[in-house]
């Protein structure tokens, strides 16, 4: 096996899971690299025993000494940037460039927590004559973070450095799909100069989680990953009357209008839905193509050939996966959609074991077909066609999701009807993509989010502390007024 066993990470020890052990594969070459320890109730009760011991002395340092963990955290990912980014391109099976790009994503998020301390200063207020009202923020206390397979890097980093700066200690739980990148995480935090207990991985599947959201112990619960899981999540750990942020799946819709800029679509489009083998919750899966657009499709299959796999597109994260991809596109074959690129049966020359789907566009997809409702998580395109505007907002509205939506188009007033009308948490005009990049927060609507707040930028601050306010009064009685 390529890496060493993946073990929990506890109080800076390795230690065995209390369940069983998993093997870990590339999708690269379908080769096993390594193997996983899961974990059950006892191994999280070891972990937020050890954190929150490490919560007391950490939530105790001034912030502007916490910070200084995460100066040193950012250089060091920058210093390890390529292999970091090996780990990810590994056991994710994304290209090398794609998993450069998460890498360097997941310095920006450190860097906007190091901001923290200019951005959670309190506020004071003479609110009756001689009295003032101070508010404070104060850390949760032990916080868990249960993150899915196709960001190993970014997403923990969504949470890890915003939370720990805020003076929470934590639990991770990884996709155990993708658990290296999660211990290399832990390895750098301690060279940072995090102190022992603040940042403990946990691994494991389902009973981890179910474990998670049951402790007592755990006072916050961060969840990224599937709505079907999400709702679990929300549901379990909210009845244990623990605060909780669960970030679920995707079905983003992208209205091209027939005005659009040819070239900047058809490219945005093409790199939106099989950017990372299209395994991203902000990908375009869905296009909605408003009156006649086929000069847009047209450019957009040609961009689309362009995309091979094992050189520009990645693989996607399982032999299952690429099997579920494959039955989508049949399905809509058979309904009677037209497939316009076929990426079915891809093989990669040298990685013929690897798990990979080629660029796939179908047009003329009803929005009632399963492909046009649910999230297909691959490199695939569904396109419908709509008479109206109008009618294409209806069909992005329709769907239970709201993550991302985009438009294309050279009319600013249309852009702007789109963005106020589409039910999505990111909107993107003339952008794939609509990643809102830091001081902005992450987060999408409906089903695709459950509870308050998002889960980056300054919408993190609400999520991981608590709001102390305090009155005082030290005047003398002759300067004070009646509401003193
Ligand atoms: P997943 O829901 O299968 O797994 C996420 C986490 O939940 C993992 O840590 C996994 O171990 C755990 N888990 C899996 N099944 C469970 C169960 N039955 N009970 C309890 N825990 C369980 O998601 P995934 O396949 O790893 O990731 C892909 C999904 O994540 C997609 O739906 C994608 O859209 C979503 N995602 C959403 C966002 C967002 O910001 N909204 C970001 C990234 C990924």
């Amino acid at each position: 096996m390529k890496y060493p066993e993946v073990k929990n990470y506890i109080g800076e020890e390795l230690q065995n899971g209390s369940g069983n052990t998993l093997d870990v594969y590339s999708p690269v070459n379908g080769e096993i690299i390594s193997k996983v320890f899961l974990s059950t109730y006892e191994a999280i009760d070891k972990a937020v025993k050890t954190a929150r011991e490490a919560f007391t002395f950490w939530s105790e340092t001034p912030i502007k000494e916490r910070v200084q963990v995460f100066f040193r955290y950012r250089q060091l990912l920058e210093k390890n940037f390529d292999e970091l980014a090996h780990i990810v391109h590994e056991e994710n099976g994304k290209i090398l460039d794609e998993a450069k790009a998460e890498v360097a994503k997941s310095m920006e998020l450190t860097e906007f927590a190091c901001s923290m301390p200019q951005l959670i200063a309190g506020e004071i207020l003479e609110v009756s004559k001689g009295v003032e009202c101070r508010l404070e923020h104060f850390p949760l206390g032990v916080v868990a973070s249960i993150t899915p397979f196709n960001f190993p890097n970014m997403v923990p980093n969504w949470t890890i450095p915003n939370a720990l700066v805020l003076g929470n200690a934590m639990i991770l739980k990884p996709s155990e799909l993708v658990p290296i990148s999660a211990n290399r995480i832990a390895d750098l935090l301690k060279e940072a100069g995090l102190p022992k207990g603040v940042f403990n991985v946990v691994h494991g599947s389902r009973e981890a989680v179910e474990a998670i959201c049951d402790h007592p112990g755990i006072d916050a619960v961060s969840f990224v990953g599937s709505t079907k899981v999400a709702k679990i999540v929300y549901k379990r750990a909210a009845s244990n009357l623990k605060r909780v942020l669960a970030l679920g799946g995707a079905k983003n819709h992208l209205i091209v209008l027939p005005d659009a800029n040819v070239q900047m679509t058809a490219s945005n489009v093409a790199a939106s839905m099989s950017g990372c083998a299209g395994q991203r919750c902000m990908a375009a899966s869905a296009m909605v193509g408003v009156g006649n657009v086929d000069h847009i499709i047209a450019q957009l299959v040609e961009e689309a050939k362009k995309i091979v796999p094992g050189k520009n597109l990645g693989a996607v994260i399982s032999k299952e996966a690429k099997e579920r991809i494959e039955n989508y596109i049949t399905e809509a074959e058979k309904e009677g959609a037209k497939i316009l690129l076929d990426g079915r049966n891809y093989v990669v020359k040298g990685n013929e074991k690897g798990f990979y789907v080629g660029p796939t566009v179908i047009d003329y997809v009803k929005p009632e077909m399963r492909i046009a409702k649910e999230e297909v998580f691959g490199p695939v395109l569904s396109i419908m066609r709509s008479k109206t505007l109008d009618e294409a907002i209806k069909i992005e509205n329709s769907s239970p999701y709201g993550n991302a939506a985009a438009v294309f188009t050279q009319s600013g007033g249309l852009a702007r009807y789109v963005a106020e009308r589409a039910s999505a948490g990111m909107i993107g005009v003339n952008i794939g993509v609509p990643v809102p990049r830091e001081p902005f927060s992450f987060g999408g609507w409906n089903e695709s989010k459950f509870g308050v707040g998002d889960i980056t930028g300054k919408s993190s601050i609400e999520l991981w502390t608590k709001l102390k306010k305090i009155t005082t009064k030290w005047n003398p009685e002759s300067r004070t007024n009646w509401m003193s």
